[in-house]
């Protein structure tokens, strides 16, 4: 997506050879036009898929989705990181390794929005090991929904977790791939 891999160009900061910072439009500030281009993209590449719901994780992959949501016409679910005094009950959960934090979390969502009947779009910010998306797949697969695929905005392709989940067959749509991130360069993967 181009007006996505400018931003990147323009605004992302390479801290290391592996992490991307995009604080200034995607994980701490966000560009709502931005946002709602991508919500667009992701409504027309998943339109014909039957999606009832879309799921995410806290915080990053909320503004995304909420935008696919809005195009596409349903609700957003996002997972929740930490436990809730009034989350308590009837939890769908998973465990995900957090490749930023290097810490190991819980994650739930309420049994009472995602069921059965649902076909599920699951969505997040950046996909690189694919611990979160894992997660997130597992608590569709607890919830006997249907997973009709994966929605990141940007894929880090030089780790293992996009290519590991298209090999099993899951349909991964990313946004922009990055290849390599050496050098302080950052370069797109070709599409
Ligand atoms: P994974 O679970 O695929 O290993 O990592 C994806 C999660 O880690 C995302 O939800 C995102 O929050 C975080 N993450 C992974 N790599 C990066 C990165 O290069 N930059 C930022 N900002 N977040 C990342």
């Amino acid at each position: 997506m181009k007006l996505l891999k400018q931003a990147i160009m323009e605004k992302g900061k390479v801290l290391s050879e592996d992490v991307l910072k995009v604080d200034a439009f995607l994980n701490h500030q966000i560009d709502p036009e931005l946002m709602k281009q991508i919500g667009k993209e992701y409504a027309k590449r998943f339109k014909e898929s039957g999606i009832t719901k879309i799921l995410t994780i806290e915080s990053s992959g909320i503004p995304p989705a909420i935008m696919a949501g809005l195009e596409l016409g349903v609700p957003v679910v996002f997972a929740r990181k930490r436990k809730s005094l009034t989350l308590v009950d009837d939890l769908l959960t998973a465990k995900v390794h957090s490749f930023t934090k290097k810490e190991t979390n819980e994650i739930s969502v309420s049994k009472e929005y995602l069921k059965e009947e649902d076909t599920v779009l699951i969505l997040d910010d950046f996909l690189a090991n694919g611990q979160a998306v894992r997660g997130l797949m597992e608590i569709v697969k607890q919830a006997s929904g249907a997973l009709a695929g994966v929605g990141i905005v940007i894929e880090k392709g030089f780790q293992a977790g996009g290519d590991l989940l298209r090999e099993q067959g899951v349909r991964v749509e990313s946004l922009a791939i990055i290849q390599s991130l050496v050098n302080n360069q950052i370069t797109f993967r070709e599409e």
